[in-house]
């Protein structure tokens, strides 16, 4: 039997990362590119082309489409709206980009759903038919599976929960608003709710010397502002989440990303905070697990998995 190989590409601010994979799921091939050096986004899949081609020359092999997983990447138009930090304009159409490049079908979703599908398809979400994987990063997404679908909503755009605003915050959130759950739970946020517990205790901390990475340092020595931090975050985010179960009713949630790492204290909170704020129908019922993902090239697995949908 033929084997089947689908390119995964995963369009990042920094960097852009192209991968191609088996259908079990091995990277079998992995390249990136650093997005900024590119004005014109036709150049970059012009490279990645060239990559590409360079390598199954020399294996034989061929794949049969391209997966794509960027920020605000919209699956019906094919094209990348508004996404704040790329500088490629307002609406890019990726996917005839590739489709024009690679003469393949292509496929494009936002980073989220990508990482949900590929929590779905390689990840501890296989036998789960409805399930939230959140990435907490720069900022917060939400990839949403509803018996066995993924949401993508009437326009493309369901699953922005990192926007959905929340009473505790009147902090200002990149997209221009007040209030976003992600201006609390992101790397951002995290730094902010850091310094303000700092700032009211009267210790010095100097700001741009300090990361989420240090943050949770501290938080495994027992730093007692950094666990706090961590507490804030896991009730905040716990509050919101309480509401999505009550609306999804999911069998667990799953967190993603450099903060997620930080499990061992944040999801005893998101759990404990979700019990206390749903209906007791609800109590107990929802799983909140790390990403069985968390070590390897989600992006590239979700986006490829696109093609099994
Ligand atoms: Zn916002």
């Amino acid at each position: 039997m033929e084997n089947n190989y689908y390119i995964g590409i995963d369009i990042g601010g920094t960097n852009t990362v192209f991968g191609i994979v088996n259908e079990i799921g091995e990277i079998i091939f992995t390249s990136s590119f650093s997005t900024n050096e590119y004005k014109d986004p036709r150049d970059l899949v012009k490279d990645i082309y060239d990559k590409y081609i360079n390598f199954i020359n020399t294996k034989h092999i061929q794949a049969s489409g391209v997966g794509i997983g960027a920020p605000n990447g919209n699956f019906y138009t094919g094209c990348i709206e508004f996404a704040p930090n790329l500088h490629w304009g307002e609406n890019i159409p990726i996917v005839k980009i590739f489709n024009e490049i690679f003469k393949l079908p292509a496929i494009l979703t936002n980073d989220a759903n990508a990482a949900a599908i590929g929590e779905k398809f390689w990840g501890a979400a296989k036998d789960m038919k409805d399930f939230v994987v959140l990435t907490i990063g720069t900022g917060l997404g939400s990839g949403i599976f509803v018996n066995n679908n993924i949401i993508h909503g009437k326009n493309g755009y369901a699953g922005e929960l990192g926007h959905t605003t929340i009473p505790e915050s009147n902090r200002a959130c990149t997209c221009g608003r007040i209030g976003c759950l992600e201006t609390f739970v992101s790397s951002r946020g995290i730094l902010q709710t850091y310094q303000e517990i700092c700032a009211k205790k009267n210790i010095e901390i100097i700001i741009g010397d300090i990361s989420t990475k240090d943050i949770y340092d501290l938080a495994q020595k027992g730093n007692k502002e950094a666990i706090e931090t961590y507490k804030i975050t896991g009730e905040v985010i716990g509050h919101s989440l309480a509401n999505l179960v009550m609306i999804l009713d999911p069998e667990a949630i799953f967190l993603f990303g450099g903060i997620a790492n930080a499990h061992p204290i944040l999801i005893p909170t998101i759990s404990d905070v979700i019990d206390s704020n749903v209906l007791s129908l609800f109590k107990g019922k929802v799983k909140i697990l790390p990403s069985a993902l968390m070590n390897k090239n989600a992006a590239i697995l979700g986006s490829t998995a696109l093609f099994y949908l």
